[in-house]
């Protein structure tokens, strides 16, 4: 059984990598939602100074739009990270939540988050595809 939880040493490294990116997805976030009021106080204002600094960046709706979906994309992102931090405190972390086998190394240095391994992941991804 003890082969099927990570190290406490490794534990404490993907902690740490979890940590730094929890924040920066918080500082993101709280960057996208400062632009977001702003970007709606503007629009109720000065109208014409707003357009002129989104000229090339198409309408402001779309930019509005494209900024609510990034932000709940980051919002989705720092949930993962709080779970994954909270499986780090269990010590299930690593863990696949589907087969239960290890996550492979190589996946949690791409995606600290992970709650499946390559197999149990791309299987899911099928599933939704054929839903
Ligand atoms: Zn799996």
């Amino acid at each position: 059984m003890s082969e099927e939880i990570l190290a406490e040493k490794v534990l404490k490294k993907y902690e740490k990598i979890l940590l730094i990116e929890k924040e920066e997805t918080q500082k993101l976030i709280n960057g996208i939602d400062e632009i977001q009021r702003k970007g709606s106080k503007n629009r109720s204002g000065d109208l014409s100074s707003y357009s002129l600094h989104q000229a090339d960046m198409g309408t402001d709706t779309d930019e509005s739009e494209k900024r609510v979906y990034h932000l709940n994309k980051e919002m989705e992102k720092l949930k993962e990270l709080n779970f994954a931090l909270k499986r780090i405190y269990e010590k299930t972390y690593g863990i696949c939540e589907i087969c239960g086998c290890l996550i492979q190394t190589k996946r949690l240095k791409v995606v600290p988050y992970a709650k499946f391994c390559i197999k149990c992941k791309s299987n899911e991804e099928a599933n939704h595809r054929r839903r």
